[in-house]
């Protein structure tokens, strides 16, 4: 199956660990235009929320709500978008895009920024001590 979610959760390029829980395994995404943009990529090849029992469903949003806590006790006041977008990658996975008080387009989705603003300027040793962070918040 050629699924970049499933490769991701075998061998995850520029995604950062945070978390194995029961439905997803949590990253810190290797785009940081908002810092703190995490991802939660279910951990079986599902196409569709609505294919799966309700339950489950309330699982795995409980699984996003921990890391959304864990984004909000670290950055404070931040606002937080939600998504779950089936159109690119076809297998369940979700955003949590923190919307921080610089943010140059706040009334917007972010995903008609330029890629280099997708991407953000967070160094290497900045992604890690935060990935450290919240990681630690999900303990
Ligand atoms: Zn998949």
């Amino acid at each position: 199956m050629d699924c970049p979610m499933c490769a991701a959760l075998l061998a995850p390029k520029g995604l950062t660990p945070l978390k194995l829980f029961d439905e997803c395994a949590a990253f810190l995404n290797d785009k940081q235009g908002c810092a703190g943009w995490c991802v939660l990529v279910l951990r079986e090849h599902v196409e569709h929320m609505d294919a799966m029992p309700v339950e489950r469903q309330q699982r795995i949003f409980a699984e996003v709500a921990q890391v959304a806590r864990a984004l909000r006790a670290h950055f404070g006041s931040v606002r937080l978008n939600y998504e779950c977008l089936g159109n690119q990658v076809h297998h369940v996975h979700w955003h949590l895009i923190p919307r921080h008080a610089a943010d140059p387009d706040p009334k917007n989705a972010i995903w008609g920024w330029p890629a280099e603003q997708l991407s953000g300027t967070m160094t290497p040793d900045a992604r890690a001590a935060l990935a450290k962070r919240l990681a630690a918040l999900l303990a």
